[in-house]
């Protein structure tokens, strides 16, 4: 694990942790003695090192804060004792089956990195919001968004003071969309990134995964990117089903399709073009052709 940011006591700023699996980013937002964890992860031994960087120099972990419920983002929840839990309604009130589903894919990634984590439970959520909820940390307004699209529980954080955007998993790949849920809401979303962006001048975004975006036109050129892919998709999977292609065949064709567009290989990590294929697809009603 690195610190890919670093923000000393007493001054505002963010805290960024990479971790050793996907890419992952701890995020901290820091002002004067108080600090707020969003998703920290991913092992205990990286969920402590990244508390010890914010409670550097005496800051207190006063919130943590969890964008959405999916097991990579909710992991650390625990460590940080007298910290006040936040997260948008829809992770608060997931049912017991979608939970079981979480910790069952939490349980899986622990069991093949060798973690013990025996005490881990679904997060109690002390205080949940539907749409926006605005959270002091020192002199710093967090801006709390419910921007569903990645999954149906999914939420962002912006903090105008900073010009920066915590995205979760929005825009950690841009050109290659981690839609887990519905396209039309992703896309949705993604516009309602750009408008933060244009009108609030964000300069850094900070997504949940890889590289750190900086920059207002590289954060717009990596929205467009993703806002392109899904208009693309759906372009070619209507044609492919004008032409009477079955459901599992135009989902291939329009696979392949989006992988040449890109013109990258991306190994293993392509097969989410062929999700996001069934995502559009179930949306165009191909769902119940096949
Ligand atoms: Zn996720």
């Amino acid at each position: 694990m690195t610190l890919l940011v670093d923000t000393p006591p007493g001054a505002e700023g963010l805290v960024v942790q990479r971790c050793g699996l996907w890419g992952y980013n701890s995020i901290g937002v820091v002002s004067g003695d108080e600090a707020c964890a969003v998703d920290p992860g991913i092992t205990p031994e990286e969920v402590l090192a990244f508390r010890r960087a914010l409670e550097s120099g005496g800051r207190r972990v006063t919130k943590v804060v969890l964008t959405h419920s999916h097991h990579d983002h909710i992991r650390g929840w625990q460590a940080f004792e007298g910290a006040e839990v936040i997260a948008p309604s829809a992770v608060a009130n997931k049912e017991a089956g979608p939970r079981e589903r979480i910790l069952a894919g939490k349980a899986k990634v622990d069991e093949r990195l060798g973690v013990e984590d025996a005490g881990f439970q679904y997060p109690a959520v002390d205080r949940a919001f539907d749409d926006h909820l605005t959270v002091r940390v020192g002199a710093l307004d967090l801006e709390l968004e419910f921007l569903p699209g990645h999954s149906n529980c999914t939420s962002v954080v912006h903090v105008p003071a900073l010009k920066a955007l915590l995205t979760a998993d929005y825009l950690v790949s841009p050109g290659l969309p981690y839609c887990r849920w519905e396209a039309a809401p992703f896309e949705a979303a993604n516009r309602r990134l750009r408008e933060l962006v244009t009108d609030h001048s964000v300069e850094q975004v900070i997504p949940a995964h890889n590289d750190l975006i900086t920059g207002r036109a590289a954060a717009l050129h990596a929205i467009d990117e993703e806002l392109a892919y899904f208009k693309a998709l759906r372009q070619d999977l209507a044609g492919r089903l004008d032409q009477g292609d079955s459901t599992d065949r135009a989902m291939r064709g329009a696979a392949t399709f989006m992988a040449e567009r890109r013109g990258v290989d991306l190994g293993p990590r392509a097969r989410q073009d062929r999700d996001n294929a069934r995502r559009v697809l179930a949306e165009l009603g191909g769902a119940q052709s096949k």
